[in-house]
């Protein structure tokens, strides 16, 4: 008889903490730590851009944002950080991960035409230097080239490829602020 009452304790106990799960807030969504955060791509606006978030791409979401622009225009780096990561993988080909000072978010710029010149993994960055440019490798159609620009939480043990993706959209739309136009590499 006891254990019938013990474990309709717990059951209660796992309904309220349910409950009180189910209730409370989503977190806060991490803002970049500074006030502002730069579009990553020199000269874009996001007017003609939308949240492409959860689009469905294959059998992943796309958890990204894809800004359109032509073929050589430089990529500039969203926020102040270090490249954590240079990679050359088979569907972002030639890729950046960045991290934040605070190593709390990650940034992932993704078929890139080419790296700045000498850019290295360590490089400190400020928001707005240009990292790269945009192109087509990887499985970017080669008619439309873009920047797949990604946000993630790190997790504790601040693993690059492990972010947790965050949909870049909002925080651009409502602290991003315009990069410098810089001159087209062809
Ligand atoms: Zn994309």
């Amino acid at each position: 008889m006891r254990w019938i009452v013990r474990s309709g304790l717990i059951l209660i106990a796992l309904t309220a903490v349910r409950a009180a799960v189910r209730s409370s807030p989503p977190p806060p969504l991490p803002v970049p730590a500074a006030s502002s955060i730069v579009i990553p791509v020199a000269g874009a606006c996001l007017d003609h851009v939308r949240s492409e978030f959860n689009d469905w791409r294959g059998n992943h979401r796309h958890h990204a944002l894809d800004i359109l622009a032509p073929r050589g225009t430089p990529v500039v780096a969203a926020t102040d950080g270090r490249i954590r990561k240079l990679l050359t993988s088979r569907a972002g080909g030639l890729t950046i991960y960045e991290f934040d000072p605070t190593q709390t978010l990650v940034y992932y710029y993704a078929h890139l035409d080419h790296y700045a010149a000498g850019l290295q993994e360590g490089d400190e960055v400020r928001a707005g230097d240009v990292i790269g440019y945009v192109g087509t490798t990887g499985n970017a159609p080669p008619n439309t080239p873009h920047l797949h620009f990604a946000i993630g939480v790190l997790p504790p043990g601040k693993q690059w490829w492990k972010g947790q993706a965050i949909d870049p959209y909002p925080i651009l739309r409502d602290h991003g602020v315009a990069a410098e136009a810089g001159p087209i590499a062809r």
